[in-house]
């Protein structure tokens, strides 16, 4: 990066060159220039501007204001005494100007506008006093005070009448640093390097769009004239921050299919397609098109990078499996790795059952194998031993999976479950194992299309929308703690008819402060409640995963019928026959964890409901209420809490944009995917210095 080169010969003191053309001039030096070329910034200022993330010239140029203050103009009659008052004339009086002790001075004059004369009062702007040469048009901005008809101005702004309405930027600031020296700073940056700031949008999407260049937009940006102006370069600095964006998402992408071949392999799939007739349930349209899909994946030479997204309930797990058979089927092993030890213990078992149930009984003899913390030593050496010879086709686990010491024979396939819960780290640890396995994520928390494309934007996406048949709404109710006799009855009444029912406190410990419901003071409120009718049982975060797995076997077998627990308990849990969801404290949570959460029941054919407990008067609780379509919710979370609450901490960092916002300037986005791609992979524009550059910060950074 060379963009600041300045040539020291043409600017020795004393020669007239404007500051701008020097720094535009000189080609073949090597100096960039830095923030403390910009003049009027000292190691003061300098470390103020750090503070808050500005540490080059591009950085400054591109701090965006985050709003803009309206002035619009009125006049004197218009404004009540004492009110604030915007108003354009031109300096009737030479300005008097008193100073004060400790440096402090006022500086009066009169003031000639179209609604009469005023005179104008203004503190500690003795500097400007040279400039208010009488004729001057100024705009003043101040407070009225009409008995003495004198404004006592805030500030005063050299300029000609122009517009009636005056766009001031407002810009995140930190102490020490005000607005102001943020604007003077920005443009001095400006003017005296803005012919040097990179542009990121190549020259035929500048003129397809008939965009003004880098300098006139950041200019027009940092000093709207008119809202229309402002509104033009707002789009095309978006644009272009979307388009380098996308590029990168659409290089990663288009790399991944070239460099990285796959595993070659060849897949029965008329054997899998019996085994897929021979399953207790016909697959959904969208199940099937997404095996279709992998399968595909799994074949090509590429290798796969594929998103399965899907709602809680809607069936991914048995997509998985398929994927896992399809992988056996041609020989390799497969890794399926869970967040939790509950959910890895229980696909385990699903897996078993799945590969049981078949007619066709050569699946039975496929060696299956859980390996999660709580193994013991001696079961995991020989699992080691027979991951590394080959003996196991398919392991389930945690993240116990991807130590070390586990070496593969043939890793063909990884999945991950709830893949967002894993860190970016994790992920790639287990993508690495083995040659070039290919690789599945999944994910029930349904991301708004805009974050696929971004967050996922380098993944292939299979989605599931279609629920499996018989399925049917779950009624959600929002109640107050006062309210909890019906709660209870709702429970009792579900209980009665041998269902089972869940009951989620957000918290383990009673904390002194803390008023949240916890799950020993609810176990001990619901036996009072229940006498002895019924088993109820505790889970919780701190608990040892053995006695997790153990409450959690007695639930799925009804061994217990009312199960308390912390969110552990979220993700991916599968007993058909619990009915009811009750939620306490429940506007502690994103609504995508309470989707989350309520997709626990209504996994059977009985009619279940989900309880809501709180005593705050959310309105996101009722959104809860009417919409049971897990992408509306993350869409409706998202507008609500940001990105955040759907995805890892790590991963918002990714999302850092300094003007664009995905879920507002959607359109954009789209169109700067297009033409990225269309960039990309047109091959006369390989040798452009802007693509050259791109691609550099890619594969660089
Ligand atoms: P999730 O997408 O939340 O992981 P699961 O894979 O756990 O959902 O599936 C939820 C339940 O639906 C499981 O009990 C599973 O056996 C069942 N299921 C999956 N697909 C179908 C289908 N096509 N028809 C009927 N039931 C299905
Ligand atoms: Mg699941």
């Amino acid at each position: 990066m060379s963009y600041f080169k300045k040539d020291k010969r043409n600017c020795k003191k004393g020669w007239k060159i404007p500051v701008e053309i020097c720094y535009n001039m000189q080609e073949g030096s090597d100096r960039v220039a830095e923030l403390k070329d910009v003049k009027g910034i000292g190691p003061k200022s300098l470390a103020l501007l750090n503070k808050i993330n500005i540490y080059t010239v591009e950085d400054l140029v591109t701090h965006y204001p985050f709003r803009y203050e309206i002035l619009e103009r009125n006049n004197l009659q218009e404004v009540e005494d004492g009110e604030k008052i915007v108003i354009d004339g031109r300096v009737e009086s030479i300005p008097i100007l008193m100073r004060f002790k400790a440096g402090l001075n006022k500086m009066n004059f009169r003031l000639v506008t179209p609604s009469g004369v005023v005179g104008v009062s203004i503190f500690n702007r003795a500097f400007l006093k040279s400039q208010l040469v009488v004729g001057t048009g100024v705009t003043v901005i101040g407070k009225l005070d009409k008995k003495k008809n004198v404004i006592t101005a805030a500030d005063i702004k050299l300029e000609t009448l122009s517009n009636k309405v005056k766009i001031e930027p407002v810009y995140h600031a930190t102490s020490g640093l005000t607005n102001k020296n943020i604007s003077t700073y920005i443009n001095m940056a400006l003017l005296q390097f803005g012919r040097e700031i990179p542009d990121y949008i190549p020259e035929e999407y500048m003129e397809r769009y008939n965009f003004s260049n880098k300098k006139t937009s950041l200019n027009l940006i940092h000093n709207p004239s008119t809202q229309q102006k402002l509104k033009e370069v707002t789009i095309r600095l978006k644009y272009e921050e979307l388009f380098a964006f996308m590029f990168k998402i659409n290089y990663l992408k288009l790399e991944n299919k070239k460099k990285k071949q796959g595993l070659e392999r060849k897949i029965d799939k008329e054997k899998l397609q019996e085994f897929i007739k021979s399953l207790p349930f016909e697959l959904t349209n969208d199940q099937q098109k997404a095996v279709n899909e992998i399968v595909e994946d799994l074949e090509a030479s590429h290798r796969m990078n594929r998103l399965l997204q899907g709602d809680v309930g809607s069936g991914k797990t048995i997509v998985a499996f398929l994927a896992m058979l399809a992988n056996h089927l041609s020989g390799f092993q497969s890794a399926l790795m869970a967040p939790t030890e509950i959910l890895a213990t229980q696909h385990f078992h699903n897996l078993e059952n799945f590969l049981q149930n078949n007619q066709n009984k050569e699946n039975s003899n496929i060696k299956i194998a859980l390996l999660t913390g709580s193994t013991s030593k001696k079961d995991k050496q020989k699992i080691y031993e027979e991951l590394k010879n080959g003996t196991i086709s398919m392991v389930v686990g945690t993240h116990a999976l991807i130590q070390e010491e586990v070496e593969y024979h043939n890793l063909g396939l990884v999945i991950t479950d709830e893949q967002h819960r894993f860190g970016v780290h994790q992920r790639a640890n287990l993508q690495n194992k083995g040659k070039k396995p290919d690789v599945l994520y999944m994910s029930a928390t349904p991301i708004p299309r805009t974050y696929a494309l971004t967050i996922f934007g380098d993944m292939d996406v299979s989605t599931i929308k279609e629920r499996p048949k018989g399925r049917q709404k779950i009624d959600t109710v929002v109640k107050k703690n006062s309210e909890i006799k019906d709660v209870l009855e709702m429970m009792y009444k579900e209980l009665k008819q041998n269902h089972q029912v869940y009951v989620i406190a957000p918290l383990i410990e009673e904390s002194e402060n803390s008023d949240l419901a916890t799950v020993c003071q609810l176990r001990d409120q619901m036996k009072l409640a229940f006498k002895d009718r019924y088993k109820i049982d505790i889970v919780h975060g701190k608990m040892a995963s053995a006695a997790k797995d153990m409450i959690m076997q007695q639930f799925s077998e009804n061994k217990i019928q009312i199960l308390i627990s912390t969110t552990v308990i979220e993700v991916g849990v599968d007993v058909p026959n619990a009915t009811t969801m009750v939620i306490f404290d429940a506007d502690r949570f994103g609504l995508s964890t309470l989707h989350q959460l309520r997709g626990r029941v209504g996994r059977g054919e009985s009619k279940s409901q989900c309880i809501l407990v709180s005593d705050s008067d959310a309105s996101r609780l009722k959104i809860m209420e009417q919409v049971d379509d897990g992408f509306k919710i993350s869409e409706e979370d998202f507008k609500l809490r940001g990105h955040g609450d759907l995805f890892g901490t790590k991963q918002s960092g990714d999302m850092a944009f300094k003007i664009a916002n995905i879920r507002l300037d959607y359109k954009i986005l789209l169109q700067a995917k297009k033409d990225s791609k269309e960039y990309l992979l047109n091959k006369e524009t390989d040798n452009d210095p802007l693509k050259i550059k791109l691609i550099e910060s890619i594969t660089k950074g």
